[in-house]
């Protein structure tokens, strides 16, 4: 039931985001700044910590979930560069020259990337409430963020605001998709340990390489720094009284 619940939290962010696209941009670079120092936080104090206990008590070693946090790093920076390059590709050609296609497999990324946030909370959830509760801050925080580019993608690519709308509704539905999959399974001690790390690589990578570098593109700003190193102080203490 909790994690239904933090499905519709990561509905809600992901609707937030994409709204705050469409119609202001105001101070959104102390929201992303935040967001990703949680995220970070997240990852560091209670993702792989968790990861540690969880091998400790199954008694397994190490590298799997390690293997599968630098995989989940690297084939999230492997999609986006591969997104990124049709970008350059465009920038080349004429200016009035849209793919609105390439919006929607952008988009449709993203979507797919929201499902696994939603399985990511409901396998916490299975783990225990504590870490269901600290994976459902990091992808409420994050999320935002997924439906701000998914609607920046779709109208950048030259697609209607209906479209981006409706990229948008299947993109914060996802999460609450993926978390109502994994009431149709249970997954070994071995396999959540393995999917944790995956989805640690994953946030790693949205927060320090996604995120990060968009807060400070037109210049960097002291304040904003300053929201990021608050995030993750906040995770900390987060962390330990979770
Ligand atoms: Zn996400």
């Amino acid at each position: 039931m909790l994690a239904v619940l933090a499905g519709l939290g990561a509905f809600i962010s992901t609707i937030s985001g994409g709204l705050f696209a469409l119609r202001f941009r105001t101070h959104l670079q102390y929201i992303l700044g935040f967001t990703a120092g949680v995220v970070f936080g997240v990852v560091i104090f209670d993702v792989i910590p968790e990861i540690f206990k969880i091998i400790g008590q199954i008694g397994i070693s190490y590298e799997g979930p390690m293997i599968a946090l630098v995989s989940g790093f690297l084939i999230f920076h492997l999609l986006e560069q591969l997104v990124a390059s049709h970008h350059a590709s465009e920038i080349e050609g004429p200016a009035t020259h849209k793919i609105p296609a390439i919006g929607f497999v952008s988009a449709g990324g993203l979507i797919a990337h929201s499902f696994l946030d939603g399985v990511g909370i409901g396998l916490a959830f299975q783990a225990g409430v504590g870490l269901g509760l600290t994976i459902t801050i990091a992808v409420i925080a994050h999320d935002f963020s997924d439906g701000l580019n998914t609607v920046s993608l779709m109208l950048r690519h030259g697609n209607r605001t209906r479209n981006a709308a409706l990229m948008l509704a299947a993109g914060a539905a996802a999460p609450v998709l993926g978390v109502l999959a994994t009431f149709l399974f249970n997954i070994s001690a071995t396999g959540l340990v393995l999917y944790l790390g995956f989805f640690a690589g994953f946030l790693l990578y949205i927060s320090a390489s996604s995120i990060l570098p968009e807060v400070h593109k037109d210049k960097f700003s002291w304040p904003t720094f300053g929201l990021t190193v608050l995030g993750t102080v906040l995770m900390f203490y987060v962390s330990q009284s979770l």
